[in-house]
């Protein structure tokens, strides 16, 4: 009889394929099925000649042809087709075997499958995966969370087809129960959203108000990637200034018209429904939605005009300014996103473990960065560190990027240079470290026009007054 699979894969798309290529190579037998079974037959053929695949060309099949407990991967379009085929796998598996979503899938839906899948005995899996294509053949970022019972069944081979940062540590730990893993993919994706918003605002500061050319936007990158800001977005976008079509940057050619698949979205509506100020990626979503309207804003440009005036001083003094509102922003929005996780696992009783999520984060995907081991150490120092803000080695980066950052936002508000992202990251750092803010007024309000009531300052919180403001009964 042949040898059973270790794991069992359904969908044979370009995540899948690469999928169950990285784990072929690293010692895994593995049985692929896709709805679609010409594709079995073509990567069987193809790029799976020769290796270690059993090809199987129906769910039953596929189940059959696996060690227990099995275990089935689901690498598919998310959404229904997810629900589809949890109640086409589940007739065939016995108690304890697990279902695995590695699909992009909403973490709510993650919470409500895991109770249905384990209401049957199952277990099941959601796990975020980054890195896209090349993530996925060479080692991605793996989110796993769900029934934590599955964990020690699948951890060999989550943790060997991930990528690894130094000490060969691998980017992938057990997240939480149910929806843990996809909602830490999501709140991945919404920081990868600001990371881009911020590296493109420093571009269009550089190229529109301090006029400089693409060769000199490489070398600032190029430079930037070798300090604190070293991350594999710092890399992309030099690389990208560097490149040229017919002796042009091609960037240049392209529409400044921002897509969106929704993850961002996702997070921004989480945080608005956990009252998290989630300020910098809520702006990098809008900062996309105000792209999109290309036809408005050329109509529009030419009735308000286009009031960016040229720069007029030391350049290389305002590049590193630049590099500081950069840096400073991008620790406000790691910040928020982790006052994010952490308001969420509140809400859904999940026990993160923030030091190992940035460490997850640390390789393989595509916000990888150096940045993420200092995170790492930050919560190894204080586990209940309630703001990334008050650790202090942030504090001491912003400190000293604090001069340049707010002479960044000035200036590109004197000149007429949308900054969403690095202004709404130091109102947030100069909200956040207010002691006073004008809630009062506000509170005031409320009570006036609608008898909501307001605490005191004077009394014990908890107790709350009305005032009759205008005097009319
Ligand atoms: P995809 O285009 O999202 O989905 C195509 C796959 O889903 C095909 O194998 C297709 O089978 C299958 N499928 C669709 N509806 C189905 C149904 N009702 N029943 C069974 N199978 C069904 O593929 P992908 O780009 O490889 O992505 C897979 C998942 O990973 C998605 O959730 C995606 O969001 C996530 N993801 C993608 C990336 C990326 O860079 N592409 C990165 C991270 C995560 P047929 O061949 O029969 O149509």
């Amino acid at each position: 009889m042949n040898k059973k699979a270790d794991i069992g894969l359904i969908g044979l798309a370009v995540m899948g394929e690469n999928l169950v290529l990285n784990m072929e190579s690293k010692g895994y037998n593995v049985a692929v099925y896709n709805r679609t079974t010409e594709k079995v037959d073509k990567f069987i053929s193809g790029r799976g000649a020769g290796k270690n695949f059993i090809g199987t060309y129906s769910i039953k099949e596929l189940v059959d042809s696996l060690e227990k407990p099995r275990k089935v991967m689901m690498l598919v379009k998310a959404g229904a087709a997810v629900d589809a085929l949890i109640d086409q796998i589940t007739p065939h598996l016995e108690k304890g075997d697990i279902i695995i979503d590695g699909g992009n899938s909403h973490y709510p839906d993650t919470i409500r499958r895991t109770k249905y899948v384990e209401e049957k005995g199952l277990l099941y899996v959601g796990s975020g995966v980054s890195g896209g294509e090349e993530g996925a053949l060479t080692g991605p970022s793996l989110m796993p969370g769900g029934s934590a019972k599955a964990w020690p069944f699948i951890k060999d081979i989550f943790q060997n087809i991930s990528a690894k940062v130094e000490d060969n540590i691998p980017c992938c730990d057990w997240v939480g129960q149910d929806g843990a893993g996809h909602f830490v993919k999501m709140v991945h994706n919404g920081i990868e959203y600001g990371d881009m918003q911020l590296i493109s605002e420093a571009y269009h500061i550089m190229k529109e108000y301090l006029g400089l050319s693409h060769d000199e936007m490489y070398n600032t990158f190029d430079e930037w990637n070798n300090g604190d800001l070293d991350s594999y977005l710092i890399e992309i976008t030099r690389d990208i200034m560097g490149y040229r079509e017919d002796g042009k940057p091609l960037v240049e050619n392209i529409l400044d018209a921002a897509g969106q698949k929704g993850t961002g979205k996702w997070t921004g509506i989480t945080a608005l429904d956990l009252g998290v100020p989630l300020t910098l990626i809520g702006e990098s979503v809008f900062a996309r939605c105000l792209s999109a309207q290309k036809e408005e804003r050329i109509s529009a440009s030419k009735i308000l005009g286009s009031p960016i005036k040229k720069f007029e001083g030391d350049k290389k003094q305002f590049i590193g300014y630049i590099k500081d509102a950069l840096f400073a922003s991008k620790i406000v929005s790691y910040a928020q996103g982790y006052v994010l996780m952490r308001e969420a696992a509140k809400e859904n009783n999940w026990d993160l473990n923030y030091g190992g999520i940035a460490l997850m984060w640390r390789g393989g995907c595509i916000i990888r960065s150096a940045f993420l081991g200092k995170i790492k150490e930050a919560f190894d120092n204080n586990p209940e560190l309630p703001n990334l803000l008050l650790d202090p080695y942030f504090m001491q980066k912003i400190d000293k990027a604090l001069h340049g950052w707010r002479q960044v936002v000035a200036q590109a508000v004197l000149n007429g240079i949308p900054v969403p992202t690095f202004s709404s990251a130091l109102s947030y750092y100069d909200g956040y470290r207010t002691e006073f803010l004008p809630a009062n007024l506000l509170q005031a309000q409320r009570d006036y026009f609608g008898a909501h009531t307001y605490e005191r300052i004077d009394k014990p919180r908890g107790e709350y007054f009305h005032t009759n403001w205008t005097g009319r009964g």
